[in-house]
């Protein structure tokens, strides 16, 4: 019997050395643990899903990109995991995806660039240039009617080169990010010379105030950003910067590096956009002037976290009183034939309120920051029309599908 549990023990052994040596071979091979299951066991349910990664995520994709990385280590599961947590959105069709870094639009190619394509209007990555335009002189009838539009805003987002992106950046690059970019700021003058406000030395109250006078990003509270993984060490590295006025204004390390915003009460979207121009030019020389340089290519335009963003990254909005016109049946078609967006005052994940609506173009990529800003004046400007028609009791009509000038 000391011979049978002998045997016993030897053969055991011999299991557990062979399971283990197994899973080390495929680890010394530089296979990761997962690699022991197919990899379309990890395939995520999408069958509730109605954003733009599940319409494009197949099993072949996934099968495909599921065991790369890029090279600072960022996940085919990582950007597609936002997605995967967030269904549908009751406001917007979301995008369902992030990147990780620059490199991410290259790895991730073969889901992203459909991505792209279906958000994007048709804009093809592989074949298609993107334009850059920021001479605001040329925006037509860019003063609102100011008994409609209460206040105007243009922001972009822009990215530093080399630094990964909030959904996989370590603490080190993010707070990396936080000293280039408020060091760069310094050097603005004149109308521009402004202050940085770190999240960490803020006061909840002066927090709050900053939100609810639409200057700040809300608190990460939105599902989209904490599922992407964007709001990890809250407040670490988080800030606003903004010059005396309030007109121009910096946010660091929320959903991009950076987003740069114009805004003003009133309607005057041209001198509103005139800053946003002037200013994003000089903020771009005082980055490059330290050594630093904007995530760029001529394909893609400027590179952002959300492939919604790419291209221009620019939202040129308003906030504009429409009770009669919001009310009316065909409101979503007219602004989806302006190519405009609707949210609520709030911002993106808001209701809107009393008949006040965000109204912004829809598109980023494909077309110049002047094209898209004309594309809102002169939308607003219809739907203004339409809102006055509606108060005297005429009709109005849905406006052709705008054509975009490729
Ligand atoms: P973004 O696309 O810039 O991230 P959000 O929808 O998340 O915009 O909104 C961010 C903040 O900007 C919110 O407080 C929102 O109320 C404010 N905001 C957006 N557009 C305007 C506008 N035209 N006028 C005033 N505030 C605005
Ligand atoms: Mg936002």
């Amino acid at each position: 019997s000391v011979t049978k549990t002998h045997t016993l023990i030897c053969a055991s052994t011999a299991v557990l050395i062979f399971q283990t040596s197994w899973q080390q071979v495929l680890i010394f091979a530089g296979l990761s643990q997962h690699f022991l299951f197919f990899p379309l066991a990890s395939f995520p349910d999408l069958r509730k899903h109605n954003n733009c990664m599940a319409s494009n995520l197949t099993p072949a994709i996934y099968a495909k990109l599921c065991d790369r990385a890029t090279p600072n280590g960022f996940t085919l599961d990582e950007a597609i995991q936002t997605g995967v947590d967030n269904p549908g959105h009751p406001f917007i069709k979301t995008v369902g995806m992030v990147a990780g870094d620059e490199e991410s639009y290259e790895v991730f190619a073969d889901l992203l660039d459909p991505v792209i394509k279906e958000r994007h209007n048709g804009y093809d990555p592989r074949v298609m240039k993107h334009p850059t335009d920021l001479d605001s002189s040329k925006i037509q009838s860019g003063h609102f009617d100011e008994r409609y539009v209460l206040s105007s805003r243009v922001r972009t987002g822009r990215s530093i080169r080399g630094l990964s992106l909030p959904p996989a950046c370590t603490r080190a690059e993010r707070r990396e990010v936080e000293r280039v970019v408020v060091d760069a700021l310094s050097g603005l003058k004149g109308d521009l010379t402004g202050k940085y406000y770190s999240l960490t030395q803020m006061t909840e109250k002066e927090q709050q105030q900053l939100i609810d006078d639409h200057f700040l990003f809300d608190k990460p509270v939105s599902p989209l950003l904490t599922c992407a993984g964007m709001a990890r060490d809250w407040p670490d590295a988080r800030g606003i910067w903004h010059n005396i006025e309030k007109t121009f204004l910096i946010w660091v390390n929320e959903e991009d590096h950076t987003r740069v915003i114009s805004m003003e009460k009133g309607g005057n979207m041209k001198r509103v956009f005139e800053r946003f121009c002037r200013g994003l030019k000089e903020v771009e020389r005082l980055i490059q002037e330290r050594g630093w340089e904007f995530m760029w290519n001529e394909r893609l335009g400027y590179v952002l976290t959300c492939p919604s963003n790419l291209g221009t990254g620019l939202r040129a909005g308003v906030h504009v009183k429409l009770p009669l016109l919001s009310k009316d049946p065909r409101f979503s078609k007219i602004l989806d034939n302006l190519r405009l967006q609707k949210r609520g005052t709030g911002g993106v994940d808001t209701a809107a309120v009393g008949g006040v609506f965000d109204i912004s173009n829809l598109d980023r990529l494909g077309q110049s920051e002047v094209q898209l800003v004309q594309t809102v004046v002169d939308g607003v400007n219809y739907l203004i029309e339409c809102e006055k028609r509606l108060e005297r009791g005429q009709d109005i009509k849905v406006p052709p599908p705008i054509k975009l000038s490729k």
